[in-house]
């Protein structure tokens, strides 16, 4: 359960507005003043991210959030997962898998390091993420991983367990036009959705 504060700024990765609404509201209620970061360096091709981050620049002009949009550089992701994937490299992977735990977990660390420090630079105490709102994420591993890299920058993450509105939030997009993604962002999970 979200712990009951006095109105706080926290700052909020987001990836789309199907997760961010249904997190925006929660945090709303539990007292919350959201700042977002759409930080997402893994959305494979400029296209989707530009995309999503329409719908989600439009979504904070109609709540009155404030944004704040790092440059996009999608190398970021991609470098340092290709040694997983090059068969002459020591550090291959051979397993599918591994490969996608390995990379999921990554990813997450780094969207929440990059949260944390931008967190810390802005002096927001609080952070969390819209990846919470999502079934197909790890929740364990953010919340683990959240809590360790928080208490190295002497910052709060708060942990709620979003999925139960999932599909209210695609619902809400639906319904206002936003984009409801149709897979998690990387070259990887477009393919995995489409072999599924
Ligand atoms: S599937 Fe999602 S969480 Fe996993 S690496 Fe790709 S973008 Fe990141």
């Amino acid at each position: 359960m979200i712990k009951t504060f006095m109105s706080k700024k926290i700052l909020l990765h987001t990836c789309c507005v199907s997760c961010l609404s249904i997190v925006h509201k929660k945090l709303l209620d539990n007292d919350f003043s959201p700042v977002i970061f759409y930080y997402n360096p893994s959305i494979q091709g400029k296209i989707e991210y530009l995309n999503r981050l329409k719908d989600v620049t439009e979504y904070c002009q109609k709540n009155s959030l404030e944004i704040i949009v790092p440059e996009y550089n999608e190398e970021e992701f991609f470098k340092p997962l290709r040694p997983w994937q090059d068969k002459n490299s020591l550090k291959y992977i051979n397993d599918n898998n591994r490969f996608r735990r390995k990379r999921c977990e990554f990813c997450y660390q780094l969207k929440i390091y990059r949260t944390a420090s931008e967190a810390k630079k802005t002096r927001v105490n609080f952070f969390s993420t819209t990846l919470l709102a999502s079934p197909y994420q790890d929740h364990e591993f953010i919340d683990y991983i959240s809590s360790q890299i928080a208490k190295e920058n002497d910052l709060e993450f708060i942990y709620e367990d979003f999925r139960k509105g999932y599909w209210q939030g695609r619902n809400f997009s639906r319904s206002h036009k936003y984009i409801i993604p149709t897979y998690c962002g990387c070259t990887f999970s477009q393919t995995e959705r489409m072999l599924e």
